[in-house]
């Protein structure tokens, strides 16, 4: 029994100092980053100086002005290790520490493209991301098979999931005629006097939030749709009035209208993506958010709020099936690229009497990307990171939508040709 116990302690102790010598229990410690140009001028090489070397890490490139590398290791203290200098074709690099590691998103400028990689160095502990120039039609391929990492993921307290997508997939779409699916019109809410939603405590606002992300959906379209024209209501930070807004629209003949903003609530749980269509508002949570937006007539006329009347929205109900339906669709396409893409709560499609959205001959949207009043989503709405996602949810529905479009239009266009 005592040989036994003598033997145990002495094996253990040749293996803790084994391992110890081979670090694994040191912790690992992510000292600085440093970044430097190839030699051969074809790239870059982002140098993580670890004091030991981490369980794993793992890189993924998304979207072509976004790559993203994580660090997986529990005990990973990177607490105050040094940022680095950002060369020109870098935007910007965030860092942040979750449950499972360290978090990098590197932002690229756009017009940069870059194949990435990551590697331990052979002689050190560090792990060395290479960037290598390439062409759009590489990176294309390479964002088309990856997805994004949700930071979120990866924090215990993390957004909750409670609803699932069920609607009729298949439903039939009746598209309004064939004269194609090509001008995008993007308005970003609010500008200039008009901040609309504000976090005073965090010194954020709606109007920043819904231009920044309208700029980035047209970049996107811009750049892996370039046969659909994209035109904006607002490129700045400007006011612009809500019936200017539609005269644009109409003026550029869109063939689709997407109005951005950011909810607020009275409860500062309240929090997801709300995607209206025009219509008679259903429940009074919809008619809330719609008198709320509505009211920057208020502004613009000094006068009390311009509100449609039930038979109003009843009779362009009805005069506007067509628009409605195809409305009702992206908007469901939407909700879908939302809540399973984007992981982000969804708290469904409605329908209210949105001022912004009257009268306008084309299918036509309102996205409240989430809530102002919730630190989390706020913060999260903020960040370029989190702008990246929610663009991208709503550009890669719009490229759903016009592949159905297309391939509808040319199954309509077989069976005239061979009638
Ligand atoms: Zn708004």
């Amino acid at each position: 029994m005592e040989r036994i116990s003598i033997l145990t302690i002495i094996l253990v102790t040749v293996v803790l100092s084994f391992c110890l010598n081979k670090d694994i229990f040191a912790q690992p410690n992510l000292e600085r980053i440093s970044i430097s140009e190839r030699s051969d001028g074809k790239g870059f090489v982002i140098r993580n100086h670890l004091t030991a070397t981490p369980d794993s890490f793992k890189i993924t490139q998304p979207s072509s002005d976004l790559i993203q590398f994580m660090i997986y290791s529990d005990k990973l203290d990177a607490a105050d290790f040094i940022k680095p200098d950002l060369p020109a074709a870098i935007r910007n690099i965030e860092y942040q520490k979750n449950d499972a590691g360290f978090g990098f998103d590197i932002f690229l400028e756009a017009g940069n493209y870059f194949r990435s990689s990551a590697y331990h160095d052979r002689n050190a502990k560090h792990i060395l991301i290479g960037l290598e120039r390439a062409t759009k039609e590489v990176v294309d391929q390479i964002t088309a098979n990856s997805d994004f990492i949700y930071w979120y993921d990866y924090h215990q307290d993390s957004f909750a999931f409670d609803f699932r997508f069920s609607a009729d997939d298949d439903a039939f779409i009746q598209m309004r005629n064939n004269n194609g699916f090509n001008v995008i019109v993007l308005d970003p809410g609010h500008g200039g006097h008009d901040p609309g939603a504000v976090n005073r405590s965090l010194g954020i606002r709606e109007k920043d939030i819904a231009l920044a992300v309208a700029l980035k959906v047209g970049d996107y379209i811009n750049e892996h749709m370039p046969d659909v024209k994209v035109v904006y209501t607002r490129k700045d930070d400007r006011f612009v009035e809500l019936a200017r807004r539609g005269k644009i629209a109409s003026e550029a003949n869109g063939d689709l209208f997407i109005s951005i903003h950011v909810n607020s609530a009275r409860s500062p749980q309240a929090h997801g993506a709300e995607i209206y269509f025009l219509g008679l508002a259903r429940t009074a949570s919809a008619l809330e958010v719609m008198k709320r937006e509505n009211s920057v007539i208020d502004l613009e006329n000094g006068g009390g709020p311009m509100q449609l009347s039930e038979e109003e929205l009843l009779i362009f109900e009805l005069a506007n099936a067509g628009n409605l339906a195809i409305s009702e669709r992206i908007a469901m396409m939407m909700e879908d690229q939302f809540r399973n893409r984007a992981q982000r709560r969804s708290r469904g499609v409605k329908q209210a009497g949105f001022m912004v959205l009257w009268n306008l001959p084309m299918p036509a949207l309102l996205i409240e990307l989430g809530f102002l009043t919730n630190t989390n989503e706020a913060r999260y709405m903020a960040s370029d990171y989190g702008q990246t996602i929610l663009a991208s949810a709503i550009f890669r529905a719009i490229r759903d939508f016009k592949q159905e479009y297309d391939r509808s239009s040319r199954q309509t266009n077989n069976r005239a040709s061979n009638d």
